[in-house]
């Protein structure tokens, strides 16, 4: 008989936890399900779409070099995803299933619904932890509580773990063909926006190592210090990979360790603080999990649901369209729309600009992002969000909130990144930049701020003041 391996967001043959159990057990069918109707509704847009559809076609031809069959399979919806699975484990002659853990709400209860509906028909479905180093509650504070703090739960998964956690999954050997064969992939209907240019964001397993490989010879070691810099390409541009499993933060840390004298938490002040990313990138899932409220629209910080957040179509136009006269957040906005991408230092300025000086409700600003971003990824995207908020985890003290010409004079020094993206600013002196005055805006093509920043700060203090504990 075969096994059934259901891949989601683990789109790769290389250490991959369900596919190397599976294969354990003997010839292997991958069966590929795309919930269109799902992840829209979810918020994803065109960008990851089309990018998760390259990546299905790559993963194709990989597991087609194992003489693995994909099947593909339209569900539209989560819910009909058991009745499917099972219909093709009774046709190939499956008696179990694998599958890698997805762990936002909407996910843990589909695979909780699948995981029922195999074991009422009599065959088993399991699930792998395998896009963590430490399955959600595995680390836990003394009281035996999720971590709601990041710098605890980094220093609980340095201290826990151990080489068995990031050893790499056996890749199986190419099996005997099987008589059955893969399905045709379909191509993506129409959406509502089109998406960015596909050669900036090659799919696959081989453009991901490719990437790592790259980053950690040549930017690596220069991480901590240029990592804030937008206009180097300082950071590893790996998150769409990371975020669908084009590649594991197994084979991430492997190759850190391998540069790094075999050392996570100590040695090249650049890989340590890269590594130090990706304990972010798992401590949100933890948060996600173990807090499902986040899932549901819900600020992690209760008594911030109370927030009076304003209501201001145009501003919000302006936020999103890049017109909002900080010089800064336009040009960031404008590398998300064209690339997909957006530099975290970036993130982290739009998003305070968003929800603290316009004062406008996060949760906008998350679902626009997550339109947009080829990484999209729930738990990093609303920890993010939320952060920036001062309504999540960590949050930032709300009385903390960047002043986005400063941000701009100190993290792009020379305004190279801000005449790239806003190519009527780069007619003037690179100081006069971050914060365009008056006078020299006379011939220039760029709006005025839309906020005053000393007066916006204030109301968003008031706003954050009101709020009772
Ligand atoms: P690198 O600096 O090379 O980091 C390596 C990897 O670590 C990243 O690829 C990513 O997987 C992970 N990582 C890095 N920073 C964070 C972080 N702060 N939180 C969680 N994981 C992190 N990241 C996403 O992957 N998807 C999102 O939808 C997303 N939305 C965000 C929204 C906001 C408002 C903010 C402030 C941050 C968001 N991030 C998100 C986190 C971070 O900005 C991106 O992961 C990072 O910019 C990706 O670029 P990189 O691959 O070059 O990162």
């Amino acid at each position: 008989t075969v096994t059934l391996v259901w891949f989601r967001s683990d789109l790769r043959v290389h250490d991959n936890s369900a596919l190397a159990a599976a294969a354990r057990q003997g010839p292997v069918v991958a069966v590929y399900l795309r919930c269109l109707a799902d992840w829209q509704r979810h918020g994803h847009g065109a960008n990851q779409l089309d990018f998760r559809a390259r990546g299905v076609e790559a993963l194709g031809d990989d597991l087609a070099g194992l003489n693995i069959p994909l099947l593909h399979r339209d569900i539209g919806h989560f819910n009909e995803a058991a009745e499917v699975l099972l219909d093709i484990a009774r046709h190939v002659g499956a008696h179990a299933l694998h599958f890698n853990h997805e762990y936002p709400v909407d996910e843990v209860v589909r695979d909780r619904g699948v995981a029922a509906a195999f074991t009422a028909a009599g065959l088993t479905a399991t699930g792998h932890h395998d896009a963590v180093t430490f399955a959600p509650g595995e680390l836990l504070t003394g009281k035996g509580d999720y971590y709601g703090v990041f710098t605890p739960f980094s220093r609980a998964w340095h201290r826990q773990l151990g080489d068995e956690r990031i050893a790499l999954r056996d890749t199986p050997a190419p099996q005997q063909p099987l008589d059955i064969a893969s399905d045709p992939l379909p191509t993506l209907p129409a959406l509502a926006d089109t998406p960015v240019d596909e050669r900036l964001w090659p799919a696959g397993e081989t453009a991901a190592a490719d990437r790592l490989e790259r980053f950690l010879r040549f930017r690596g070691h220069h991480y901590k210090r240029q990592r804030d810099i937008p206009a180097i390409r300082g950071t590893s541009e790996l998150s769409p990979y990371l975020a669908l499993g084009m590649i594991s933060h197994r084979q991430c840390l492997q190759a850190v360790l391998t540069e790094n004298d075999g050392q996570l938490a100590e040695g090249d002040a650049g890989l340590v603080a890269w590594v130090n990313e990706l304990v972010w990138r798992e401590f949100y899932r933890h948060v996600a999990y173990g807090f499902p409220r986040v899932c549901r629209h819900r600020a992690f910080q209760a008594h911030t649901e109370a927030l009076a957040w304003r209501d201001d179509e145009a501003a919000f136009a302006a936020w999103c369209e890049g017109r909002t006269g900080y010089p800064i957040v336009d040009a960031a906005m404008r590398q998300l729309v064209e690339t997909g991408w957006m530099h975290n230092r970036l993130r982290m300025i739009t998003a305070m600009f968003l929800s603290k000086h316009l004062l406008i409700d996060w949760r906008r600003g998350e679902a626009f992002f997550l339109r947009h971003l080829v990484d999209g990824e729930f738990c990093a995207n609303n920890g993010g969000w939320q952060w920036a908020a001062s309504t999540g985890t960590d949050a930032a003290p709300y009385f903390r909130i960047f002043n986005p010409t400063t941000q701009s004079e100190r993290f792009d020094p020379d305004g190279t990144f801000l005449a790239e993206w806003l190519p009527a600013l780069a007619e003037l002196p690179a100081k006069a930049r971050h914060a365009p005055p008056t006078d020299l805006l006379g011939g220039v093509d760029y709006p005025m701020p839309i906020v005053d920043h000393k007066a916006a700060r204030a109301r968003a203090l008031e706003a954050f003041k009101a709020l009772s504990r």
